[in-house]
């Protein structure tokens, strides 16, 4: 039987080998302390597997097959409500059957308690198959998790302490819903002025008399937006900017008299590249009742908590769609002849492939090392508020959550950004390694493209990524960066291993880069500073580097910055994997070979280039200052 499970063994690797279950399971279980959940490790990991075979076989047999006859038969908007074509409809009727949107949702409310990694390493399965069929897959147990989260963060949901269990929760009946498919949600943040600057957000919150919050406005590119649960992003606070929004859980629908009446309307269902299998809509809110989630003024940080999430789905999805073009593209350079040899045995084509192999190896590597980072933290943190029996399990678990999530937010926009722009191109060299066929609709890799360009757009585009990556690294305190630039540098030349020397040799290169713009970034500000007033000095000092003026030089090599930083990532990761399982030496070694000579040029260019520009863009703002 076809298994996008049991034909990868980059995967199977870290689910047998690669992944350290333990921490998770021990948390996702409370200790085995649950009298319906699993009673050990072993136990716990064999139904892990099974789901992940279950996956691997329905999306291969089930979904791709079923990928033609949805292009022929698109998504429709009638009667101001979105239609599935027929096998869409069979694709989510056989996924509710098989109870997978309440994968990852506690037993207590109908779910099967599994791990989030899992539903992160399902995703990757579903999009090989199809992208959009996952992305909407994902709006289910996705949007219930999210319930669950931020209820849990607001107070609203209550655990037992001794057994684990969940005693309550404010969403419980939506979620009850959503865990046996029958309902889904999505998150509405995006509005014709506002996308990736979402402090310009302009859809209203207000309460009336009684207290009830309504909400109106308008939201466009909402992917699955025809569902019934929404997140909203509105403004509800005088402030201006980010700070004046809130989340708002608003239902599309009331059932009256037996009759769906509608208080969010579908405006349009965009008309899109690719991504088919999935519905984007535009949406109208008319005093649409809503309620308010968590602190008004919080939702932008809220919704980042989410977003995060969203990212690593993201970085899944596009690994996913990279292992479905490189398979396509592999198959075919096997079987086509040109110039008397197959095209894999011509050199440029083998180097193609080999490239692409350890491209998706290294996205892989990024990407569970985020979610295995994510998971981790939210479980600590969860058990230290929820579950610990006493102040020091609480200090101890509050300290691994710390730990676990600085780590996540440095990988997840590495994983996204990375995972996202080899999509891109992997599948171009996909359809060029297919020569004239790669470009007719009828094979199907072309489709790989156009749903691939998606994904350096949405939750949150690349550059957005690159600004947040940039501005973690660079806020490292210089001492700090010295050190590890020290250290990375004495590895380069003391490791005894030939392969961790070469993976400190990008280190200290990605270190050396972040050094350069620190080292300009202050340069900059004391320039600014000295310009001013005197007596203004002491004061413009204390008050840090302002990001409007300081940081120009490190945004404008944010992407080179970021390609830079996931490099290191990758190879440390494969480094780790390499000491504990002497066969990932080889996955390492092919990353480096690719890795080595592009750290040098990004670092080169970083270090040496983009002056002219910035005097450019300097005198342009004085121009507009003067006018102004
Ligand atoms: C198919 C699809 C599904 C989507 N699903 C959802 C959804 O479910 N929910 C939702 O809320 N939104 C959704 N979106 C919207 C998506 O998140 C936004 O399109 C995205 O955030 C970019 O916003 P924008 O389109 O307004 O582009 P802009 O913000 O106008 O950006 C345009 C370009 O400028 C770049 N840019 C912007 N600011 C900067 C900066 N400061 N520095 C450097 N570069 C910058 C961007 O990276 C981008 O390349 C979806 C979009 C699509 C196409």
């Amino acid at each position: 039987m076809t298994s996008y499970f049991a034909d990868n063994e980059d995967l199977k690797y870290y689910v047998e080998r690669g992944i350290e279950w333990e921490p998770i399971v021990t948390l996702a279980e409370n200790g085995f302390r649950q009298s319906d959940g699993f009673a050990t490790l072993d136990e716990a990991l064999e139904a892990y597997r099974s789901a992940l075979e279950l996956v691997g076989e329905f999306s291969a047999t089930r979904i791709a097959p079923r990928v033609p006859e949805i292009a022929h038969a698109p998504i429709r908007l009638e009667g101001g409500e979105v239609v599935f074509p027929p096998a869409l409809d069979a694709i989510f009727a056989q996924v509710r059957e098989l109870g997978l949107a309440g994968m990852c949702l506690p037993r207590e409310l109908g779910g099967m308690n599994l791990p989030m990694l899992l539903h992160y390493a399902t995703g990757e399965m579903f999009a090989r198959a199809d992208a959009s069929v996952m992305s909407h897959h994902g709006f289910h147990g996705g949007i219930a998790l999210a319930m669950l989260f931020l209820s849990t963060m607001e107070g609203t949901t209550q655990y037992d302490r001794d057994s684990g269990r969940l005693v309550r929760t404010r969403f419980e009946a939506q979620i009850r819903e959503i865990a046996s498919g029958r309902a889904w949600g999505s998150m509405d943040m995006t509005e014709p002025g506002a996308g990736s600057d979402l402090g310009a957000i302009t859809t209203r919150a207000a309460q009336d008399a009684s207290g009830a919050w309504h909400v109106s406005g308008e939201k466009i590119f909402i992917t699955s937006g025809h569902g019934k649960y929404h997140f909203v992003l509105a403004r509800s606070e005088p402030q201006g900017g980010l700070a004046g929004l809130s989340l708002f859980l608003v239902p599309a629908w009331e059932q009256e008299n037996g009759r769906r009446v509608r208080r969010v309307t579908l405006e349009r269902l965009e008309n899109k590249l690719g991504h088919h299998a999935s519905a984007t809509v535009a949406l109208g809110f008319e005093r649409a009742p809503a309620e308010l989630v968590g602190e008004r003024g919080q939702g932008f940080r809220q919704m980042l908590l989410l977003m995060n999430s969203g990212r690593l789905s993201v970085a899944f999805e596009s690994l996913g769609v990279c292992e479905a073009a490189y398979r396509m593209a592999r198959d075919h350079a096997a079987s086509r002849v040109t110039m008397g040899r197959t095209l894999e045995r011509h050199e440029l084509i083998a180097d193609r492939l080999d490239e692409m192999r350890s491209d998706i190896e290294g996205i892989r590597a990024l990407a569970i090392a985020g979610a295995w980072h994510h998971e981790l933290a939210h479980r600590s943190r969860l058990a230290e508020h929820h579950l610990a029996r006493d102040a020091g399990e609480a200090r101890r678990l509050g300290a691994t959550a710390k730990q676990h999530q600085r780590a996540a937010r440095q990988l997840t926009p590495l994983a996204k950004y990375l995972g996202a722009e080899k999509a891109v191109e992997i599948t171009r060299h996909a359809i060029q390694l297919h020569g004239g066929c790669g470009y007719l609709r009828e094979q199907g890799v072309e489709k790989l493209l156009r749903d691939s360009v998606l994904m350096p757009i949405y939750e949150g585009t690349s550059q957005i990524q690159a600004l947040m990556a940039t501005k973690d690294a660079l806020g490292a305190a210089p001492w700090t960066l010295a050190r590890r630039l020290a250290r990375a540098r004495w590895q380069q030349v003391s490791a005894r291993d030939a392969l961790a020397r070469r993976v400190a040799y990008i280190e200290s290169l990605s270190l050396g880069a972040q050094q350069h713009l620190q080292r300009r970034v202050t340069r900059d500000r004391l320039r600014r500073v000295v310009d001013g007033p005197a007596v203004e000095w002491l004061a413009a000092l204390r008050a840090g580097p302002d990001p409007r003026h300081d940081f120009a030089p490190a945004l404008l090599h944010a992407e080179r910055l970021t390609r830079l930083l996931a490099d290191a990532a990758v190879a440390s990761t494969l480094q780790a994997q390499a000491a504990r399982h002497p066969e990932r030496r080889d996955v390492l070694a092919r990353y480096l070979d690719r890795a080595e000579p592009r750290a040098r040029h990004l670092h080169d260019v970083i270090t040496t280039s983009g002056e002219r520009l910035l005097r450019e863009l300097a005198a342009r703002a004085r121009v507009q200052r003067s006018r102004t």
